[in-house]
């Protein structure tokens, strides 16, 4: 079997440095061909798998969401149907916590290697493609958090609304959404579209019964709240699952288009995803076979 490991050195503090020799010397117990790559910068793992993805059996990837986001962006535009296999490295992997992967590398790379490829649904967002969530809104353009703990977007989400004193100062955004042949339009302040269980460890999504590959992203889109009091039931919302909310509104689809009145910021898995005012995303049932636990 050919494998290609693809793996992002300073990905979790270097979190990956201290293991390297032993997942390696694993790889290479068997009747294996390994070929290791190290990403040398943004883009690097985008790259390497789009052009090297074909030769391989299987596509073996270490690092944050970001990198797993690259490696599938690149098997996704070779048309590879390669196995995919991931050791998250880092302390936040709001994906892999979703994909119930091991917290230890070695553990994490054992079951790459020996665990069973289940297809996954991959989204599209315009020419992109993502793994797990799409999002605009509050919280992503918080540049000044940069704790670790932080980057787990659901997690910024929850501490903004801890934080925020005025609703007056709060940025909303005039949103356009076509779905089906519904179309609304309403100031949000948020607005997500994923697929995953868990966003890190504090957010459930609501009422719905997620799955990885039925076809379906849960769209979740927060409406501006009035005043502090609506403001401070959304944060609650979130984070326990319970109830309902009038701001918050949760529905699955398998295409949506997001039409926002001047140029934000997205994030694709975590990544800065551009700022385009039209957003067409669509879901790819079975896109990707990658190996994790349900
Ligand atoms: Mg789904």
């Amino acid at each position: 079997m050919k494998i290609l490991f693809v793996y992002n050195p300073v990905a979790g503090q270097l979190q990956i440095k201290n293991h390297l020799w032993s997942i390696i010397n694993y790889f290479c117990s068997g009747d294996i061909e390994l070929t290791v790559h190290a990403t040398q910068e943004n883009k690097d793992a985008y790259k390497v798998v789009k052009k090297q993805a074909g030769k391989y059996d299987k596509i073996i990837c270490c690092g944050g969401d970001g990198t797993l986001h690259e490696v599938v962006n690149g098997m996704m535009e070779t048309g590879s149907s390669r196995v995919l296999g991931f050791i998250p490295a880092g302390s936040v992997n709001d994906f892999a916590t979703s994909l119930n992967l091991p917290r230890n590398m070695e553990q994490a790379a054992r079951l790459a290697m020996e665990g069973q490829p289940k297809s996954i649904d991959i989204g599209k967002f315009n020419d992109e493609y993502f793994t797990y969530v799409a999002a605009f809104g509050v919280f992503t353009d918080i540049g000044y958090i940069t704790t670790q703990e932080m980057k787990n977007l659901l997690g910024r989400l929850a501490y903004f609304f801890q934080g925020v004193k005025s609703v007056a100062l709060m940025k909303t955004y005039r949103v356009k959404i076509r779905h089906g042949n519904e179309e609304f339009e309403d100031e949000y302040i948020y607005g997500m579209v994923s697929n995953t269980v868990l966003v890190g460890s504090l957010y459930k999504m609501p009422n719905q019964d997620v799955q990885l590959d039925d076809g379906l992203f849960e769209v979740t889109l927060i409406k501006a709240p009035n005043d502090l009091i609506e403001l401070g039931s959304i944060g609650p919302y979130l984070l326990t699952g319970k109830g309902d909310n009038d701001l918050v509104k949760i529905f699955k689809t398998n295409s949506i288009e997001v039409i926002i009145d001047e140029q934000i910021p997205w994030t694709l898995d975590g990544e800065y995803g551009g700022n385009p005012k039209t957003v067409k995303i669509e879901v790819i049932e079975k896109a990707l076979n990658l190996i994790y636990q349900e």
